[in-house]
């Protein structure tokens, strides 16, 4: 007597990665093809899963004086940068190196933020030449070492200060940001007096305001909660004769990994829109800076499994993937789901961990998953856009992952898989 074929799970919350006649297909193409063609393990976007989170993003701001700012730590391959370029996003950056690929993708430095809480005096001539729209500072000190280095190159550096607004934003603690105890910005009770201290800077320029409270939020309220403690501060700055231009509300919503329900782009920002519009800031210009909700359920990493192995008490299945190519899991204990590229009748499911191959016991990609596996099936790692390859590491001398992005029936190689020649390039033998 056989089972009926079990049902493949559904895949809710990731447009354009569905079960297609029993295969797990990134638009047209299914991905077993994709191993075959390209090997594991895999990183696999959807080019119109990614232009369409970027269009709700863009449809929710149409009308309204809002810039979107793509945050390139994100996911930072130089076609999806180039893909949100050509819809007209900005960039928010973090580094000299970001800078380089926003430029090498054809994004425009007018349109670029600078954010990061320990820039480098060659990152800030690097993007003062560029001409970045503003550099997000986020202390007394850099302030000053930015105008000098300002002055030396005979520029005017347009800068925002990052304000912590002290607001709990309920999500992971490694990337709540916006916490008193947080590294990240000048906080609350000092920012009048940064402004004023900024203002007298000859080599800076006042634009802006910014704050970024966290990531992978899923409710309105820390959003909101910040915007109000950052109006507040905006009208007692501007008192004391400060204008400012912008206010820049940090990064965008939260996805569903699992059954997180977020608000859509539309409504985040509606809502946030609407409060500003209600307090008499209607008219300001409003800068937003989402990286996970545009590329995070847009992405999948491709795994094969290569031994299935059990001890008294658990079942494992060990990848060819591991932490040093998605992160999350060891990170922050982050839950993605693992579904089976091609899926089996379930009569021989158990409940597995699913781990990779390096030398760590925080190597791991799913704990308690129940599958039915054999050795050498295809298994996709769900929300894999974002910070996904982006932290990938070359820990265990591993190389790190190919990128492949679909486009209906065509999968482009947007990154090639590295080899270990690459790895030992850069090093130096003694010489005895
Ligand atoms: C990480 C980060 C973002 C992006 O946050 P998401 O949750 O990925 O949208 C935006 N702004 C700053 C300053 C960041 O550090």
């Amino acid at each position: 007597m056989s089972k009926p074929p079990a049902a493949p799970p559904e895949l809710p919350g990731h447009p354009h990665i569905a079960y297609r006649a029993g295969d797990l297909m990134v638009e047209a193409v299914p991905v077993s093809h994709l191993a075959r063609q390209f090997g594991t393990p895999l990183y696999v976007y959807s080019r119109a899963a990614i232009e369409q989170a970027a269009q709700d993003y863009l449809a929710a701001a149409q009308g309204k004086p809002v810039s979107l700012r793509y945050a390139v730590k994100a996911n930072s391959s130089l076609a999806i940068l180039q893909l949100l370029a050509r819809l007209g996003w900005g960039f928010d950056i973090v580094s000299g190196g970001e800078l380089a690929r926003v430029l090498a993708a054809g994004g425009d430095a007018g349109k670029v933020v600078f954010s990061g809480v320990g820039k480098l005096e060659s990152e800030m001539r690097a993007a003062l030449r560029a001409g970045v729209q503003c550099f997000n500072v986020e202390s007394e000190s850099e302030l000053h070492r930015l105008n000098r280095v300002a002055g030396e190159l005979g520029r005017s550096a347009p800068v925002s200060l990052r304000i912590n607004p002290e607001v709990d934003a309920r999500t992971h603690p490694y990337i709540s940001t916006g916490l008193k105890s947080s590294k990240f910005g000048i906080p609350q009770g000092l920012a009048r007096k940064a402004y004023s201290d900024a203002a007298l800077l000859p080599h800076l320029r006042i634009v802006g305001i910014d704050c970024h409270i966290g990531s992978q939020i899923t409710s309105l309220e820390p959003y909101l909660d910040a915007l109000d403690r950052m109006l507040d501060l905006i009208r007692d700055i501007e008192h004391h004769g400060i204008k400012l231009e912008h206010i820049d509300l940090g990064g965008g919503v939260g996805i569903r990994y699992a059954n997180e329900a977020p608000p859509t782009p539309a409504a985040w920002m509606g809502a946030l829109l609407q409060r500003l519009e209600n307090a008499g800031h209607g008219h300001r210009q409003v800068m937003f800076e989402p990286g996970r909700s545009v590329v995070g359920n847009a992405g999948l990493l491709l795994t094969e499994v290569l031994t299935l192995k059990s001890s008294l008490e658990r079942h494992f299945a060990v990848t060819d993937a591991a932490m040093n190519d998605l992160m999350r899991p060891a990170l922050y204990q982050a839950w993605q789901a693992i579904v089976p590229a091609t899926p089996r009748d379930g009569r021989h499911a158990r409940r597995y961990d699913v781990v990779g191959p390096v030398c760590e016991s925080g190597d791991w990609l799913g704990r308690e998953r129940d599958l039915d596996l054999r050795e050498g099936d295809l298994l996709a790692v769900l929300s894999a856009g974002a910070y996904g390859m982006a932290m990938a590491s070359n820990y265990n001398t591993r190389p790190r992952a190919a990128e492949v992005l679909v486009d209906g029936e065509q999968a482009h190689l947007i990154r090639e898989r590295e080899t270990v020649e690459q790895l030992l390039g850069n090093e130096q033998r003694l010489v005895f």
